[in-house]
């Protein structure tokens, strides 16, 4: 047994729960991403209940994941299945992970039920890019959960480990004799990721050993167990399917997503970029039905109190009926997001840019990718300098404060390549100084890590010393012709992502995982150079050489261990892919730059004005509406905007005749220059509607039982005030419970306050301020009761008190960040 598998039976299977209420004032954010009891999560008593229990570990931060929806999707199939009861956990922050040791604390923790993975029955490692599987060993090593797959086996109460998401067919780095994981699933299938958890929690059921379960599931498309890999590949399901299955899915506890829906409008890309894995392991494209997304955008709003919708797709444009849908979903929500686009859309489609506009969208990004006509053949991006150049006149002449532009060095780039580099940054100058305006150009160049499944499979890659070199001579052109220039990655990360990535020896995985015992390195976003080093050095250790261990075979060896776990696609029509991309490099004439005028928009249809119509009607008569709303101390900590999400929920649950005209929250009373990890008590939420929806709530808010309505949604985490304060106060009263000493007397002199302090009964000191600080002073009433090693303060303060200020000088707390523990209770004061 190595010594992490012994380490790991150490971890306890109860609650963590007395561990985090120990520790979370310390904790990144103040453990916000741990606290637990998302809105629509099930309950942490569940955990009990239910039979069969699955935890979907990321291998990377709360915070770094929190836009991704794979692990909510995972958790709303998962919840589908009578009985089984789904968590989440995360890497801990990199500032925690000390925290976690020191109390015993398993790395994986479900935010929910505050249990580690040994207490679950499956873990399900949900991994987006290579680079975290550098987390993977260790991940697993602090959770109490033994690395190798013999240990695993041997003791039927550990859980089987089971790794999927966007990444898993790039894991051929775990293909090993006695791997991390004990299967890989790749798939985006909604019915067979849940078919997987059925036959997992049906094997737990009937009493089924480990390896059974796993045969089990050996017999599912996409399934492999890479300790003794059987030929398989990826199912496709025809059509996403996702959005239905997100509506009432978990809330995280975060101001940036509350109040943001995703709905996946296709799956996959239309185009064949050589380069790109997430369409050559994601063919064929497949669409959402408009009906389905409709149908689905509507409940979503509805459901989960949205008032943004962002379209998840690889290019939105490419939907069929994109603009339809634009103008349909204009029609319910306030804003709509878009990601990326392709340049030559922007070219040939007039429309596109206006619609953009009309969104409000501001920034814009393109791939570029080749620096120059042979190099974009190469990589088959299917955009000539001429479409480039039209699609930026067009581009120029927008709306538009920033464009980022990405490329790829391929490590192939000559003087040549470079020069037309600088061709086209010089031609964009004089486009921008014709115009006599232009948006912020960023040029942003990554090098090119050929994935397994592609085209590029067979490339040979560039040493990591090159990437540095091309990096240097990108940024110089770039910046001799007066734009910005970003290396998106450094050449380590290049580097260590081409060596998992085409991992295709046991011995990788063993010098990754000395590498990163050596550094104590994790993946947090970045790779350093002392692990890239690491890498290297063990690499060399276990007889690789650094640079072969990132190579790549023949064209016609089929011998890497990859080719048992299949994209779908075959391997023919990739090897005469690659075949293309090699000719392309042959290129010698140099490109023709015919710069054409973009198409007029009036030649083709107004679409961007019929939507701006439907979005100025809806923004001219908007109101804000301000509820009065009681939050309890369950809900200390949590941002307002999860508040104004769950209201704003609730009145359209309760009348669904506010759904279109309900246009996001605009912030609370408390939202503003209060810092609200110790506050609850009152609030005034502030919604907005259409003029019409204004007039509809005030009408719903006056019917009997109006209240009860609204709270029986809203309930256990708020209800609305009885009575709304009749203006907007200008001073508040708090209520503060402190179990720690409060120095009254001397904040009030350090903040040059003058007052007299009375003392009417033992336990009870009132703070008189004097006349003349009266005015200037934010305090205008304080008194302090102590009680058993209880301080309970009352204030009357002006709305421009610095809470803060109080609480982290005015309280002798243990530590600096004790101060959230201290309890302050807002109620509203009225005028002064
Ligand atoms: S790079 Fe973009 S356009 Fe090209 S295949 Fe990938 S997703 Fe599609």
């Amino acid at each position: 047994m190595q010594p992490e598998d012994s380490k790991a039976v150490s971890f306890a299977q109860a609650s963590y729960t007395d561990w985090y209420e120990s520790v979370y004032p310390s904790l990144c954010g103040y453990g916000l991403y741990l606290k637990g009891g998302e809105p629509d999560a099930l309950s942490a008593d569940e955990f009990e209940k239910r039979d069969w229990r699955i935890l979907f570990a990321r291998l990377s931060t709360w915070q770094d994941t929190l836009e991704s929806f794979t692990h909510r999707l995972l958790y709303q199939i998962a919840r589908s299945i009578d009985g089984a009861y789904p968590d989440y956990a995360f890497l801990p922050p990199w500032t925690d992970v000390e925290i976690f040791d020191r109390g015993g604390v398993p790395w994986m923790l479900g935010i929910n039920s505050k249990r580690g993975a040994a207490a679950f029955d499956v873990i399900g490692i949900s991994n987006s890019i290579v680079q975290e599987l550098v987390n993977l060993a260790p991940m697993l090593e602090h959770s109490g959960i033994p690395v190798k797959k013999s240990v695993r086996m041997a003791s039927a109460d550990v859980p089987l480990v089971i790794l999927g998401g966007a990444n898993a067919i790039h894991t051929s780095l775990l293909f090993e004799p006695d791997p991390m994981v004990d299967a890989i699933f790749a798939g985006e299938s909604v019915e067979l990721v849940r078919e997987v958890f059925c036959v997992c929690a049906d094997g737990k059921r009937k009493g089924l050993s480990k390896p059974e379960i796993l045969a089990n599931l050996e017999k599912i498309e996409g399934v492999i167990l890479p300790d003794n890999p059987k030929p398989t590949q990826k199912h496709f399901a025809k059509t996403p399917d996702t959005s239905a299955l997100m509506i009432g899915a978990p809330k995280p506890l975060s101001a940036t997503t509350a109040g943001n829906g995703v709905i996946q409008i296709s799956e996959g890309c239309r185009n064949f970029c050589s380069f790109c894995s997430e369409s050559f392991v994601r063919k064929p494209y497949r669409e959402e039905s408009l009906g389905v997304l409709l149908r689905d955008a509507y409940s979503m709003k509805k459901r989960d109190g949205l008032g943004n919708i962002d379209l998840f797709s690889f290019n939105f444009a490419s939907y069929g009926d994109f603009y339809t849908l634009v103008e349909n979903l204009a029609a319910i929500y306030p804003t709509i997001g878009l990601k990326s686009q392709r340049m030559d859309t922007v070219a040939d489609d007039p429309r596109l840019l206006p619609v953009l506009h009309v969104l409000g969208k501001a920034t814009l990004t393109f791939g570029i990718e080749g620096i120059s006509e042979r190099l974009r053949i190469y990589l088959d991006k299917g955009i000539d300098l001429s479409t480039i150049m039209r699609g930026m006149e067009a581009v120029i002449r927008a709306p538009v404060r920033e464009v980022k532009l990405f490329f790829i060095l391929t490590g192939l780039e000559t003087e040549r390549d470079f020069e037309e580099l600088r061709l086209l940054a010089a031609a964009l100058k004089s486009a921008i100084s014709r115009a006599g305006r232009g948006p912020r150009l960023v040029f942003s160049a990554t090098a090119l890590v050929r994935f397994p499944w592609t085209p590029l499979e067979w490339e040979t890659s560039p040493m990591v010393k090159d990437v540095q070199s091309l990096y240097d001579a990108f940024e110089k052109i770039v910046k001799s012709e007066g734009f910005e220039a970003r290396a998106a990655a450094p050449a380590e990360e290049f580097y260590v992502s081409q060596v998992i990535a085409r991992a295709r020896s046991p011995k990788v995985v063993e010098a990754l995982r000395k590498a990163q015992k050596k550094t104590g390195y994790l993946y947090y976003m970045h790779v350093t150079s002392k692990f890239c080093n690491a890498l290297r050095e063990n690499l060399r250790g276990e007889g690789l050489d650094p640079d072969e261990a990132a190579g790549a075979l023949p064209l016609d060896d089929e011998s890497a261990p990859w080719i048992m776990l299949g994209s779908g696609l075959k391997r023919e029509f990739l090897r005469h892919k690659a075949l293309d991309c090699r000719k392309a490099l042959e290129i010698t004439e140099k490109p023709r730059m015919q710069i054409s005028r973009p198409v007029p928009v009036s030649s083709i249809g107004r679409i961007h004005e019929k939507i701006g119509k439907i979005i100025d009607d809806r923004r001219k008569g908007a109101r804000v509406v301000a509820i009065g709303v009681e939050i309890p101390r369950g809900m200390k900590g949590v941002p307002r905007e999860v508040a104004g999400s769950l209201l704003a929920s609730a009145l359209m649950r309760a009348w669904e005749d506010l759904v279109p005209h309900y246009m996001g929250f605009d912030g609370s009373f408390f939202c503003k220059g209060w810092d609200y990890p110790a506050l609850f008590g009152m609030d005034i939420l502030y919604l907005r509607f259409t003029a019409e929806g204004e007039a509809l709530l005030g009408a719903h808010l006056a019917e009997d039982g109006a209240k009860a309505r609204i709270d029986a949604f809203l309930s256990p985490r708020m209800e609305i005030s009885a009575t709304l304060p009749a203006d907007v106060p200008d001073c508040v009263a708090l209520e503060i419970h402190s179990p720690y000493p409060f120095k009254a007397q001397q904040f009030l002199s350090d903040r040059h306050i003058k007052f007299t302090m009375r003392k009417p009964e033992s336990s009870l000191s009132v703070c008189e301020i004097a006349a003349q600080s009266l005015k200037k002073s934010p305090i205008k009433r304080l008194s302090v009761r102590s009680e058993s090693g209880v301080y309970n303060v009352s204030l009357v303060a002006s709305v421009d008190f610095d809470a803060r200020d109080m609480l982290t000088n005015a309280f002798e707390t243990p530590t600096k960040e004790d101060w959230v523990r201290i309890d302050v209770i807002t109620l509203f004061h009225g005028k002064k």
